[in-house]
């Protein structure tokens, strides 16, 4: 039988890797994570030919499936062994949460809108990924049952850190989100000693907002 990321795309996809590479990827196990993961899955099918570009993508409700840069500079931020238990919020088309089972030990992943979850339970399947775990709901109050986490990320915009997600940290855990105003972020890195968070300031960044209770609240 053939692997579920099939032959389809195949030559798009090794070309987007070595974009990546040229970009400053050298994480090998993150451009391998690309390698396996068909992005074409997890965008509309009118979009489906532009799927390998470097670009973020609609994906309905007023998403986007962040661009491929992007996330292989979260994912190499983590410098992930393998081990880790990671918790996403906005799982969106479900591309990184595929990329993350790729990478890590256990990955759970909240969304707060119903369709877009739906997609990407369906396309995370069709990758024939199996490892995660969803949840419908605001993932500013993080997802209790399973805490504390190595690794959370958050790929939407914050006025704040949301103080669940820091509480929800396991002792020597980062996380990652972009905090601003709606129009413009910063990377966070947030790293969790004992009861101390130690914060980082990376780049500047672009993500949809964070709606929740613990985010922006309109
Ligand atoms: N990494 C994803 C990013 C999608 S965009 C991808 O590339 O596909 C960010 C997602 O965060 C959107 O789907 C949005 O609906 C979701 N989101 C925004 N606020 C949220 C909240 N409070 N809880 C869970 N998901 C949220």
């Amino acid at each position: 039988m053939e692997s579920p990321v099939g032959r389809q795309f195949g030559g798009a996809r090794r070309r987007l890797v070595e974009e990546l590479r040229g970009k400053g990827i050298t994480d090998l196990a993150v451009l391998k994570a690309f390698e396996n993961t068909p992005r074409h899955l997890f965008v509309p099918t009118g979009v489906a030919h532009r799927a390998y570009e470097d670009t973020p993508l609609p994906i309905g409700n007023g998403q986007t499936i962040s661009q491929p840069m992007v996330h292989a500079y979260y994912l190499q931020l983590i410098k992930f062994t393998g081990s880790e238990k990671v918790l996403e919020i906005g799982t969106g088309s479900g591309f990184e949460t595929v990329l993350l089972a790729h990478l890590a030990a256990q990955v759970f992943s909240v969304e707060r809108i119903a369709p877009l979850l739906e997609n990407a339970r369906t396309a995370i399947a069709a990758a024939g990924v199996e490892r995660v775990s969803l949840l419908l709901g605001d993932g500013t109050h993080g997802w209790k049952a399973h805490a504390p986490y190595d690794v959370i990320l958050v790929g939407a915009a914050s006025p704040d850190i949301p103080v669940p997600l820091l509480e929800q940290l396991a002792d020597g855990g980062r996380m990652l989100i972009p905090v601003g105003t709606r129009e413009e972020q910063k990377l966070i890195q947030v790293t969790r000693v004992g009861d101390a968070f130690e914060k980082a300031e990376l780049g500047p960044m672009r993500f949809v907002p964070l709606l929740g209770e613990h985010g922006w609240t309109s």
